[in-house]
């Protein structure tokens, strides 16, 4: 099966190697140069634009910033759905809004193509170490199709549903993570003010009820006063807006992202906005005067 491949950033570029890794026939395309110069390297063929990259592909996977970008990839001028060939499989592993996910897919089944929505958790990380875990939307056919290119880049690959609910799940887990830094972030200010090391306090929980991956990881991260992304506060932000939008559009008030996002927003006017998203912590600790750091 040829595979294309579109967006080669902090997630795609590690994901499209394991695919060549896995031996896939490979054709890749970004706007920036050097990413698509490292997969020559590593024995993919590159295309000059979206449109050419379709021409060649049988599964054609896309990994971009957010909504405008997938739509202008997939619909725009030069656009995958100007070269795709009817029968292939568009795999978006973008997170973006769900209702862009099926107003793209619906332009491409006019096409006799059919789109999954694949959205990813774990971060650059588990990109390199081809453990994501892959949220699915789209018709059970296509999905057993690609299952196994998926589960070359991916720990887990579950369908949830038809196209869009990757992308919901994927927003259900972005309030999740966001609240959760936040609980942990109010909670180790709370702690360092009232004089007791954060760091035992870390080992002191992290077995119970309050422990979470979310925790292990972004507390080692905090301690050292390290926010270099990972995941940047500015992905986080467009997520949540999704989040806020998507719930909005079908009548579900979210207080608590809401409420989230404002936090998120104030780091954006400090110059925080490419942080990690652990440095949502730095919202709390300017209110309260006090930094979670390691002590001596
Ligand atoms: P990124 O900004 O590093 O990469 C995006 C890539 O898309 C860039 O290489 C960019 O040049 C390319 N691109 C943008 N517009 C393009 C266009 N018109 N044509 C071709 N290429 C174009 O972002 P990322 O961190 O790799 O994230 C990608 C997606 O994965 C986002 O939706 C993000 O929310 C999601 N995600 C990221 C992480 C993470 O930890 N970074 C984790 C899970 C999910």
């Amino acid at each position: 099966m040829r595979i294309g491949f579109i967006g080669l950033g902090i997630m795609g570029k590690p994901i499209a190697k394991n695919l060549r890794s896995a031996g896939y026939d490979l054709v890749v395309h970004d706007i920036v140069s050097q990413p698509v110069e490292e997969l020559v390297q590593a024995g993919a063929s590159k295309a000059s634009s979206p449109r050419e990259v379709a021409q060649h592909s049988d599964c054609l996977i896309t990994m971009l910033p957010n909504s405008p970008e997938v739509e202008q990839v997939i619909l725009g001028k030069n656009g995958v759905i100007e070269g795709i060939n009817a029968g292939a499989i568009v795999v978006d592993m973008s997170s973006i809004a769900p209702l862009v996910s099926q107003k793209v897919a619906g332009r491409l089944k006019e096409k006799n193509v059919e789109m999954l929505d694949a959205p990813v958790s774990g971060g650059e990380p588990k990109a390199v170490d081809g453990t994501l875990a892959i949220m699915v939307g789209g018709s059970e056919t296509a999905f057993k199709k690609v299952e196994p290119i998926l589960l070359k880049v991916g720990a887990s690959a579950i369908r949830c549903g038809e196209i869009g609910s990757g992308n919901v799940t994927k927003l259900a887990n972005q309030i999740i993570v966001a609240l959760n830094i936040s609980a942990v972030s109010e909670a180790m200010v709370l702690a360092t003010k009232a004089g007791v090391d954060p760091e035992k306090v870390f080992n002191a929980i992290k077995g119970g009820l309050a422990g979470s991956t979310v925790m292990n990881a972004k507390m080692p991260m905090i301690l050292e006063g390290n926010f270099r992304p990972g995941f940047r506060i500015d992905l986080h932000i467009k997520d949540l807006q999704n989040a806020l939008d998507t719930a909005h559009e079908i009548g579900v008030p979210v207080p608590l992202t809401g409420e989230v996002m404002e936090f998120m927003q104030a780091l954006k006017v400090d110059g925080k906005e490419k942080d990690d998203h652990g440095g949502l912590i730095q919202f709390f600790e300017k209110l309260a005067g006090v930094q979670v750091r390691k002590q001596a």
